[in-house]
């Protein structure tokens, strides 16, 4: 029998960590941090691993809910081979020492006694131990050597892959990770198996949203480029918040090209911190991972303006200026929040977000705001100094999860006997069964893995 457990802590977009067992074979996908929780409740239920044997673990791709916590599963299960893609590897180093100090900031500032999880020599010695597999070549997992795991590139983020597990009875179940089936402006959309799958686990992210039937990507990069010529030709600056790996990638290669074609005035676009390190990988690795334009080097081709350390004294926003600043969330104490502090009383200015942000977030709160309205840029929305809100706010789609109906029409094209859906809050996992059960033969079983609960996968 194979069974797959949910070990993230709630159906949401968590701490991402699922296990997939087979008689004494047992695989772990992914082990991620909870990007709002602090401390031990940030952690995957690693607790519901007492007592098993974790034998071999795949990581993704290097986004914090996907490989936050690895250094932790490792230290407690050292026997346990973990595998990724090389970009995973370099990227996901970056990040988590960038983790390190993060946690460091939260044990002095906020007296989080837990943190850090792990020290810069730990997490050092754990990556010393990961092992990489390139795309689409089939490997041995787990001690006895008869499954066998083979990575699929994901189109989600530099080195992002599904994984397709063969169990010792044939049965092949495909876990897609994060995924995105549209090419993005630097990583093409991904390249999955179009069939032989038995059980897919699929993500869900956009599982509850209808996007605009006339939306192209093209369309939505010409508004951008539009408002932001707008803002500054208006002597406003731009402040766009976004995730440090991947976003800040695909846009600033948008942005050096609207401005070498033209498109948008020749100003200084600040960047750096994180975003900038994980540019340096991006631009290592592009001749070995897939591109859209292979060669390219963002660090040559897009000239940018370092942001000053944190130490270096408060930050002054210059009017006709772009900056491209984590975190995507406006999280206290990152730069974005404190950049918005100076742009939203200003209406000359514009504050442009570009992806995802939960809704208890301060990006959320100033997205839904009005004009004229008081917004705190705290942890909740209690919690800080208020600002009246006089700025443009724009929304753009650029997204690197497959939207809805191109997550139904690959299940469709799969026709698994089972899909498991992963990765989603409560609205979108619904919706996703809802609209699966619709429109998939009604041989298909649809599962919402309860959180810390084990089910029967259909082989
Ligand atoms: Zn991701
Ligand atoms: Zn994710």
């Amino acid at each position: 029998m194979t069974t797959f457990t949910n070990l993230t802590g709630g159906a949401e977009i968590g701490a991402n960590c699922y296990l997939i067992e087979d008689g004494s074979n047992s695989v772990v996908l992914d082990v991620g941090v909870h990007p709002k929780k602090v401390g031990n409740d940030a952690k995957p239920r690693l607790d519901l691993l007492e007592g098993k044997d974790p034998q071999t673990i795949i990581i993704t791709h290097a986004h914090l809910d996907h490989i936050g916590a690895l250094p932790v599963f490792q230290d407690k299960y050292p026997r346990a081979e973990v595998i990724m893609t090389r970009a995973t590897a370099e990227v996901g180093r970056v990040m988590l020492h960038n983790s390190v100090n993060v946690m460091t900031a939260q044990r002095m500032f906020d007296g989080v006694v837990e943190y850090p999880f792990f020290s810069h020599g730990e997490l050092d010695h754990a990556a010393n131990h990961w092992v990489t597999r390139p795309y689409e070549e089939a490997f041995r997992v787990c001690r006895s050597g008869d499954m066998l795991a083979t990575l699929y590139d994901a189109g989600h983020i530099l080195g992002s892959c599904g994984v397709m597990l063969e169990t010792r009875a044939g049965v092949h179940i495909f876990y897609t990770g994060d995924v995105q089936f549209e090419d993005q402006s630097l990583i093409p959309g991904a390249s999955f198996p179009q069939e032989g799958v038995d059980v897919l686990i699929m993500e869900c992210t956009h599982g509850a949203v209808e996007r605009p039937i006339d939306y192209t990507r093209a369309r939505e990069m010409n508004r951008f480029a539009r408002t932001i010529r707008e803002t500054l030709q208006g002597g406003g600056a731009v402040l766009i918040p976004v995730f440090a790996l991947g976003k800040t990638q695909e846009l600033l290669y948008e942005l050096g090209r609207f401005r070498d074609g033209g498109r948008i005035p020749d100003v200084p676009i600040y960047s750096g911190g994180l975003g900038a390190k994980v540019t340096h990988v991006y631009d290592r690795l592009t001749y070995d991972t897939p591109r859209l334009n292979p060669g390219m080097i963002l660090h040559e081709s897009v000239e940018t303006v370092p942001l000053p350390r944190e130490m270096e004294g408060p930050m002054h926003v210059s009017p006709g200026s772009i900056y491209l600043v984590s975190s995507g969330m406006m999280s206290p104490h990152t730069l974005s929040n404190k950049l918005a502090a100076q742009v939203l009383p200003h209406e000359a200015d514009a504050i442009l977000f570009v992806g995802y942000s939960d809704p208890e977030s301060p990006a959320a709160r100033i997205k839904t705001a009005s004009q004229g309205d008081l917004v705190r840029l705290g942890k909740d929305a209690n919690a800080g100094q208020t600002y009246p809100v006089r700025c443009r706010i724009e929304t753009f789609d650029f997204s690197g999860h497959a939207h809805r109906a191109a997550l139904l029409d690959y299940a469709r094209q799969l026709h698994p006997r089972q899909i498991v859906l992963v990765h989603g809050d409560v609205e979108a996992q619904r919706a996703m069964r809802d609209e699966l059960e619709r429109y998939m033969p009604e041989d298909v079983k649809i599962t919402i893995p309860i959180p810390g609960k084990s089910c029967k996968l259909e082989g």
